[in-house]
């Protein structure tokens, strides 16, 4: 490091020549507070220095003040990783230190988006968007392509393959799945679907006084839909009510209200399910890839959930059997000796 730097989003608070606070953050600051035991009194002026023009030569000379005083205090800040060179901006800082889990889940930025659901929610997702590269709505027929699998028995093998096959062209980018209303099955269906293709995608719902947007479903990197619902299913104290609900959505007994999201409402959740996709857009990644952000209305609470991979989950957990190797003595072996090498 040559020339170094506080990182900006310090702020210097002097307590005294030896006595210096480095803060950062308003509401819920954290600091870190520097003593020069020795009361040299140099300790404000060299942290006063570190300004990312000098070199710990320059600082010391400029101040008159021993170099190896100096290079004390930056060998400190360097163990606290207080200190940056280069160009740094706020962004990055933002994704260094406030959301450290946020890199994790990191992929190839995609370069198209679906957007799928329901009208009012999607227009508005795509006018956000609007300068993006490749932007499509999906239109009536891939929902009632969806709609068919989500009713029908569950489907198998081929008779699942052709079903989503529709859905092929997603595969070059990532889908948003934005509704009104909650339909499990509608979306449960969805996630067959794009873990078939690999097809990440991003989950946003109004569910009577909740927001849901994310999580964001990277297949088999991430939990999916069926994660996410075995979870939910395993602490809700009526999971029996909501299996009888999903029994009749099935059947077709569930009418939908006839009123559409609240302006307001369609709103929020547009604008929180874009900015997730815009993440996704710029960055490969979102804050809510394995997360899912509520906002319970009644009170204005906003909350992130993180959403863990279920190991017994229906739809991504690896079948037990997969990877089973024989335990003793491998069948082929016998054969191929009873038959000469094959
Ligand atoms: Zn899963």
């Amino acid at each position: 490091m040559t020339h170094p730097r506080l990182k900006r989003h310090l702020t210097l608070v002097a307590h005294g020549p030896d006595v210096v606070e480095l803060r950062h953050g308003v509401l819920s600051p954290s600091s870190v507070t520097l003593t020069d035991d020795t009361r040299s009194g140099r300790l404000l002026r060299i942290l006063a220095g570190l300004d990312g023009c000098r070199s710990v030569a320059e600082i010391a000379a400029s101040q008159d003040l021993p170099e190896d005083d100096v290079a004390a205090v930056v060998a400190r800040l360097t163990e606290l990783d207080l200190l940056e060179h280069g160009s740094g901006h706020a962004l990055d800082h933002y994704l260094d230190r406030l959301v450290p889990g946020l890199a994790a889940q990191e992929m190839p930025p995609p370069e198209a988006v679906t957007l799928l659901g329901d009208p009012g929610v999607c227009e508005g997702i795509a006018r956000v968007l609007g300068d993006e590269p490749d932007i499509r709505t999906a239109d009536d027929r891939l929902r009632a392509a969806l709609r068919e699998i989500a009713r029908s028995e569950p489907l198998d093998g081929l008779d699942f393959e052709e079903a989503a096959e529709p859905f092929a062209p997603l595969r070059d980018g990532f889908a948003v799945f934005a509704v009104d209303a909650v339909d499990p099955l509608e979306f449960r269906a969805f996630n067959r679907v794009c873990l078939h293709h690999r097809v990440p995608w991003i989950h946003a719902a109004s569910d009577g006084p909740l927001l849901l947007v994310g999580p964001t479903f990277v297949p088999y990197r991430t939990s999916c839909y069926g994660c996410l619902e075995t979870r939910l299913m395993a602490n809700m104290r009526d999971s029996a009510g909501y299996q009888r609900y999903k029994n009749a959505l099935a059947e077709g007994r569930v009418t939908t209200p006839d009123t559409p999201l609240d302006a307001t409402l369609s709103a929020m959740l547009t604008s929180l399910t874009s900015f997730e996709a815009l993440n996704l857009l710029r960055t490969g990644t979102s804050f809510t890839a394995g997360k899912m952000l509520t906002l319970y209305l009644p009170t204005m609470e906003f909350a992130f959930h993180e959403v863990l991979r279920s190991p017994s989950c229906p739809d991504c957990a690896p079948a037990p059997e997969q990877d089973d190797t024989a335990l003793y003595y491998d069948i082929r072996a016998l054969l191929n000796d009873a038959d000469g090498p094959a």
